[in-house]
């Protein structure tokens, strides 16, 4: 493959191609296989000793999901990648094979809720403590950086889509020897490579982009060789949140359209969030095309955003009114979505990231999908219409 390609010509061209499939077929079989027998003692002895590498059981190795694994990697242009059966898979394993009692960790503010609560519930019961910065201000995270294992980031962020300098945040962190761990699904690795930026390691929620079709729960991690290897050996076994075959085979399907899909997503959330900002009810847009300066590292953008009503607009009735928008959680898929804010703000179930890091009460958030952008922008004009007070 050709290195010297830009991010979302390379992506397009790594997706197009692959190696030679069994039988000479154009997309790789689904190996639905819990085990792979072996021919004698000495081809069995040889896998268990490392000598062979051969899939064995597919809580560990599996063709079709190895097949996904190598296609993460090259678009990541890293070495290795390990699926899971969730992206809170591929975060709860990722941090756990870094972190002991006792372990400090930083992580950005307005990470993903459940990430967050991954933190409070699971990680305090252990004795590790998590506290949480405005990546933003670089000076501050040097100064907080000293004494923590690892570094935990998001970029842009969820719910408020703040953009943060990812390559003057990981310098910093390997200059206090603390591990750089990124969720990256917001841009997917079409429009954003951490590790090249000098992450150490960069993982997705692949039910979002990666995914693409709104039929897949996944995750997966990617980086060097070594690192990818303590998760394979220290909790990918015992965690056994591995993903599974048949979603493989989903997420190479959904992989193949990803890089035509980004530059939709793309063009037509542009579309509307710039239309957005200059409408009477809307007090602010976040979007990082437009409400900051991008950020070297960000090739593109992708189709979620979220914007602030004025008080002359009734949510509820604005959520109601919308047709094509529906209302759900999650995004990344082929339909449009809206996700109101005043609706995680009174989520129960865990500590609420919406009170905690202040999500604005009147902000919803927008994921739009493959539709037309002229008929999102009517759906939301009419809704605009029907809810004011
Ligand atoms: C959805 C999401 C996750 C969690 O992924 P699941 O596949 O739902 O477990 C992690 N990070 C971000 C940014 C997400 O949006």
């Amino acid at each position: 493959m050709n290195p010297e390609l830009d991010g979302i010509d390379f992506a397009a061209t790594v997706l197009a191609h692959d190696e030679r499939h069994y039988g000479d077929a154009v997309v790789p079989p689904i190996f639905q296989t819990s085990l792979f027998t072996f021919s004698s003692y000495d081809e069995m002895a040889a896998t268990f000793s490392g000598k062979l590498v051969r899939p064995t059981y597919s809580r560990g190795l599996n063709p079709t999901v190895r097949a996904f694994e190598e296609k993460i990697a090259e678009l990541e242009r890293t070495e290795d990648a390990l699926g899971f059966g969730s992206g809170m898979g591929a975060i709860s394993s990722a941090v756990l094979a870094f972190v002991q009692p006792g372990d400090r960790i930083l992580a950005v503010e307005h990470l993903y809720p459940d990430s967050f609560r991954f933190f409070e519930v699971v990680l305090k019961r252990f004795g590790i403590t998590v506290d949480y910065i405005d990546a933003g201000d670089l000076a501050a995270v040097e100064r907080a950086l000293p004494g923590r294992k690892l570094f935990y980031l998001e970029s842009p962020t969820s719910w408020m889509f703040q953009v943060h300098d990812i390559a003057a945040l990981a310098r910093l962190a390997k200059a206090a020897g603390a591990v750089t761990i990124i969720d990256n699904s917001w841009a997917s690795p079409v429009f954003q490579q951490p590790i090249t930026l000098g992450c150490d390691l960069v993982l997705h929620s692949a039910s979002k982009y990666i995914g693409g079709h709104s039929d897949v729960v996944a995750g997966v991690v990617a980086g060097r060789k070594e690192l990818v290897n303590k998760l394979r050996r220290e909790v990918l076994p015992y965690l056994g949140a591995k993903l599974s075959p048949f979603d493989g085979w989903l997420l190479l399907r959904g992989l193949r359209t990803l890089p035509a899909r980004m530059r939709e997503h793309e063009r037509s959330a542009l579309l509307l969030a710039t239309r957005l900002q200059s409408h009477p009810a809307v007090t602010r847009v976040h979007h990082p095309a437009l409400s900051q300066p991008r950020s070297k590292g960000l090739g593109g953008t992708s189709g979620l955003f979220s914007i602030e009503l004025d008080p002359s607009i009734d949510i509820p009735a604005f959520c109601n009114a919308l047709k094509l928008f529906k209302m759900g959680v999650s995004w990344g898929g082929h339909e449009s979505l809206i996700c109101p804010a005043g609706v995680t703000r009174v989520q129960t179930g865990g500590p609420n990231h919406a009170l905690r890091f202040g999500v604005p009460e009147r902000m919803v958030r927008l994921n739009t999908g493959l539709e037309a952008a002229e008929s999102l922008w009517a759906d939301l004009t009419q809704a605009f219409e029907t809810s004011k007070t």
